[in-house]
């Protein structure tokens, strides 16, 4: 079967990144047709619009993208793509994997989690009062008024709602990565002893999504705690299901503990579309250079093969990348002892080596 998958290539590094992704989906033998689209300062630059209609039709039809990354400048009017697509899709779960590689520099080389972080509510709704603004006075005397809960003068405030219907289907997700992956356990995290109307509802929905899953082992964590056992005992957790600001910390903790953001995939996934890809940003200064490590945006396309349903295709091509990371060889600068080491590959090379590997 043929698969047709949007395929954004980004800008700075992303073009290059893709490129060598592409190669190497091409080369499990699954057939993809792709349909390339723009999206990122490239396009910006000639239309005016980071992210034209004609990319956002195209995820559309066929419900699976993979995105390299694209760049948001500071300070133009330019609005930022990701927060686009997540609005457009949908895109309430964002599922990061997190293994330590064998070969790959780290302090926890038994790591293997998979963060699942809510996208759409808490504290990064967006629901904001600025300080000194006539709302935030109105919401200053109500909080006093009728909650007598006075606030100080000067005060800012960000609202963090968290709600049944997204607990709910954050939860569930995470239940079903774990049943699809062959994963043992769920971890909640929260901090309900403090904020029990908006985390101690999280956990409350979790708990009783996990009775629907006896088969699957669950126990949550207070999010301080989790933090402290993840880097003391990561062999302990398995797959960690947590609100949106506390899943952001953590999935950078967890890309940090196995290796950093150029090993670090992700998937975004929505109620009308998939979309694939990695963690790390365009790295402008290494643009055209063929330097920096495709690697977080194969292991986006391991997860793309896995959602397509071709295991087998995407067991090959993670043991090829496993391979030539623990091999330590065809590596990128940085997987390499020191980053000026003169053996380093460039990100065409590393692709070439995991074709070999995949034989
Ligand atoms: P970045 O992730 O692009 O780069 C930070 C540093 O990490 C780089 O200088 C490099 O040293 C290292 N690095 C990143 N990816 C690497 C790789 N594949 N191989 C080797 N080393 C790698 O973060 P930044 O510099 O903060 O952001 C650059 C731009 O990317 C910004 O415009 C930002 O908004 C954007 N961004 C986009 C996405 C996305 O599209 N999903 C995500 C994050 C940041």
């Amino acid at each position: 079967m043929t698969h047709r998958v949007t395929f954004i290539p980004g800008d700075g590094t992303g073009p290059e990144i893709a490129e060598a992704t592409k190669r190497v989906l091409e080369a499990t033998g699954v057939e993809f047709d792709w349909d390339f689209q723009d999206a990122g300062v490239d396009v910006y630059e000639e239309e005016g619009n980071p992210l034209p209609e004609r990319t956002l039709a195209s995820i559309r039809e066929h419900g699976v993208a993979i995105k390299g990354p694209t760049t948001t400048p500071v300070g133009s009017g330019h609005r930022s793509i990701n927060v686009a697509l997540r609005k457009e899709f949908d895109l309430y779960a964002c599922i990061r994997p997190c293994k330590a590689y064998e070969g790959v520099r780290t302090r926890f080389p038994e790591t293997d989690i998979v963060i699942v972080r809510e996208n759409t509510e808490d504290l990064y709704a967006g629901i904001e009062f600025e300080r000194g603004s006539e709302e935030v006075e109105r919401l200053r005397a109500f909080l006093a008024d009728e909650l007598h809960s006075p606030t100080r003068e000067e005060s800012g405030i960000s609202v963090k709602p968290i709600s049944v219907f997204g607990s709910e289907r954050i939860v569930e997700a995470a239940f079903a990565y774990a049943k699809e992956n062959g994963r043992r356990k769920i971890t909640a995290a929260h901090k309900a002893n403090i904020m029990k109307f908006s985390d101690g509802l999280f956990l409350e929905v979790a708990r009783r999504v996990a009775e629907r899953h006896p088969e699957i082992e669950f126990e949550d964590r207070i999010i301080d705690n989790l933090c402290n056992q993840l880097v003391s005992r990561p062999d302990e957790y398995d797959v960690v299901v947590l609100p949106n600001l506390y899943g952001d910390i953590v999935s950078d903790l967890g890309a940090g503990m196995v290796g950093g953001l150029g090993l670090a995939p992700g998937a975004n996934i929505g109620t009308t579309g998939a979309i694939f890809e990695a963690t790390h940003g365009s790295a402008p200064k290494y643009k055209g250079q063929n330097k920096v490590n495709p690697t977080a945006l194969l292991l986006s396309g391991v997860l793309m093969l896995r959602h397509l349903g071709e295991a087998d295709a995407a067991d090959r091509m993670e043991h090829g990348v496993a391979e030539v990371i623990r091999k330590g060889e065809k590596v990128t600068y940085d997987l390499k002892p020191t980053r000026d080491d003169p053996t380093a590959v460039g990100t065409s090379e590393f692709a070439d080596a995991v074709i070999e590997e995949m034989g």
